[in-house]
């Protein structure tokens, strides 16, 4: 009888005690879906959301009070490049700090080719992150033609295909490109369309890097769409942007374009990342030509077609609308680190070249010579930065990598790009609602990836959450002093294990490889 009545008494305690892996209460709870916040709890158990409501006197072995902060999904960043850096810092520490909890990797034509190899080896170290994989142009075109400047012939096309289709069967989640870029420059758009039909075949998107993005946007984002079309498949046009000072305001035309093709059932929308300058490497300020076969030190070494290669970028700089390369500061530079947060005009300096652009544009050829540079390009308008962001269909996105703290000068958005938004955007300038900003970050990617399990606060969805005061939240990385991790995200879950705890980051390696299913 005593047992019986023991029993009976203590094993409710137990059961309660164990209900959940992790209780959240006193939550506002941003859902993802863009609608308004409201109160509740959330428990997390097995990895999944377990329950979201009033939950009650029900257990946990972990309790947070959130105390009115905001639960929300974890941040789905659209857009970026770990390719070769989420080796190396698996964890991801200025993601995580951002609020990211899944990254869409392989973009503007650049991916690793043997996806399956590549997700077992990040599992096997542990990601601290989810990582999901489009398969790019520019890496298959290069392993199938080099940096050839010409056309594929059909056995290439054929290679090129076999190459995404394998990729694609590996877990990708769609086809990029990069048109600015060696080698996917040298493509027509037939190339673009047969490629992207071998990933469209497995129900992947198409997300673009496009051929422009200042005076031929137009263009560009109408072949994005075509390819898309003719494909059939939907379409994401990357960091989408006005990056010629000359045809600044062009946003307007751009979104009604897409809000055009959108009304005539093309499935197509965008991403952005918050900031005035763009990053990439130094060798797209050269005419795409002087960089084939990889040979621009002979080309250079060539005083005719050195003349030939200087004429051109005083022309594309009168066509920008940029005076001198001003706007063009390096960000990382491994033969001499010293230039590393300088601009063009202020390495011509230190080096004694002549003052002007002729000194200026040496100074380009000779860093070159030395193997090319990682740039910052201060190029956009915030006019247009707030117009694009402002459109329903633009999903946050950072553009960034895996930093290494302290290591180069890199663009702050690989630190900042949520906190910004959510700081500058949404709470000083009110360029968007919270809710608003929140579903850019979540269930817009979520639903063109396809990523069916995440980006919304549902029971039974994966638990992937940041918690954080919308009133406190900011990016402190700036592009002077771009190692600063983003204020604010005082929990991050990822899988339903803390990876942030109380704004310090845990040992919790609990991201995955996420494979398109
Ligand atoms: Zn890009």
């Amino acid at each position: 009888m005593t047992r019986i009545l023991l029993a009976a008494v203590v094993l409710p305690l137990l059961a309660a005690a164990a209900d959940y892996d992790l209780l959240i209460r006193n939550a506002r709870i941003v859902d993802g879906t863009g609608n308004a916040w409201y109160r509740a709890d959330l428990a997390v158990k097995g990895g999944r959301i377990a329950a979201i409501g009033h939950l009650g006197d029900a257990g946990a072995a972990r309790v947070i009070d959130a105390h009115e902060r905001v639960v929300a999904p974890g941040f789905i960043d659209a857009h970026t490049h770990v390719e070769g850096n989420v080796e190396r810092n698996p964890r991801a520490d200025n993601f995580l700090l951002d609020g990211v909890t899944t990254v869409i990797t392989g973009n503007c034509g650049s991916s690793e080719l043997n996806l399956s190899a590549w997700f077992d080896k990040l599992e096997k170290v542990g990601l601290g992150i989810n990582v999901a994989s489009l398969v790019g142009h520019n890496s298959v075109r290069r392993e199938v033609m080099g940096a050839a400047n010409r056309l594929a012939t059909p056995e290439e096309i054929r290679k090129m295909q076999s190459l995404i289709d394998r990729a694609m069967r590996e877990g990708a989640v769609g086809f990029s490109t990069g048109l600015e870029y060696i080698p996917g420059t040298y493509s027509n758009t037939a190339e673009v369309v047969a490629l992207a039909k071998a990933a469209a075949a497995h129900g992947g998107v198409y997300t673009s890097h496009m051929r422009d993005e200042g005076i031929r946007e137009i263009a560009a984002i109408t072949e994005a769409v075509n390819v898309g079309k003719e494909a059939g498949m939907p379409v994401e046009i990357s960091h989408l942007k006005i990056d010629r000072r000359s045809v600044w305001g062009a946003s307007e035309k751009s979104l009604e374009l897409i809000e055009k093709f959108r009304r005539e059932g093309v499935d197509v929308v965008a991403d952005q990342y918050p900031y005035d300058r763009a990053a990439t490497n130094l060798g797209i300020r050269l005419p795409s030509w002087a960089l084939a076969d990889g040979k621009i030190k002979e080309r250079l070494a060539d005083p005719a077609t050195r003349q030939k290669i200087a004429g051109e970028m005083k022309k594309n700089l009168a066509e920008m609308g940029e005076p001198d390369y001003n706007f063009a500061t390096v960000a990382r530079f491994a033969p001499d680190t010293a230039y590393e947060g300088k601009s063009i005009p202020e390495i011509s300096a230190m080096k004694g070249k002549p003052a002007g652009l002729d000194g200026q544009i040496e100074t380009i050829f000779d860093l070159m010579e030395a193997g090319g540079a990682s740039m910052t390009y201060r190029l956009m308008d915030e006019k247009d930065i707030e117009r694009i962001m402002r459109y329903p269909f633009t999903a946050i996105a950072s553009d960034g990598g895996v930093t290494a703290m302290g290591v180069g000068n890199p663009h702050p958005r690989s630190y900042g790009t949520n906190a910004r938004v959510l700081g500058e955007y949404v709470r000083v300038r009110g360029v968007l609602g919270l809710e608003d900003a929140i579903r850019r970050m979540t269930s817009l990617p979520a639903r063109t990836f396809g990523l069916k399990d995440r980006g919304l606060l549902r029971e039974g969805m994966a638990a992937d959450l940041v918690i954080f005061d919308p009133a406190q939240v900011e990016d402190k990385a700036t592009y002077a002093k771009p190692h600063q991790f983003s204020r604010g995200f005082d929990f991050v879950a990822v899988n339903g294990q803390l990876v942030v705890d109380e704004g310090k980051l845990t040992a919790a390696r609990s991201g995955r490889a996420l494979r398109r299913r």
